[in-house]
C-alpha cells in the first residue's frame, strides 16, 4: 500500500468513508463502482462500502504527463 495516496489509504482502512475529492468515477456497476484517482492514478473498486486497490498507482514518484488523457464514457 506505498504506492497509493493519503487519502485512498484512508479510504482502505476507513471502509464508512465514501470516496474523496481525487477519484473520478469512471464506471458504475450494480452496487459497485470503479474509481481512478487523479492523485495517486491508483484504480479503487467500491463494492458495498468496503474499498480495494485494484491497481496500485504511483505516489510519490514524479507522474508522466501522458500528452492527451483519455476519457472513456461508460454508459449504462
Ligand atoms: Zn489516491
Amino acid at each position: 500500500m506505498d504506492n497509493i495516496c493519503p487519502d485512498c489509504q484512508s479510504l482502505i482502512q476507513n471502509k464508512h468513508i465514501k470516496s474523496h475529492e481525487f477519484l473520478s468515477l469512471i464506471s458504475t456497476l450494480p452496487n459497485s463502482q470503479l474509481y481512478k484517482c487523479t492523485s495517486c492514478s491508483a484504480y479503487l473498486h467500491c463494492y458495498d462500502h468496503l474499498w480495494e486497490v485494484l491497481i496500485e498507482g504511483y505516489y510519490g514518484n514524479i507522474p508522466e504527463t501522458p500528452p492527451l488523457e483519455q476519457h472513456a464514457h461508460a454508459t449504462g
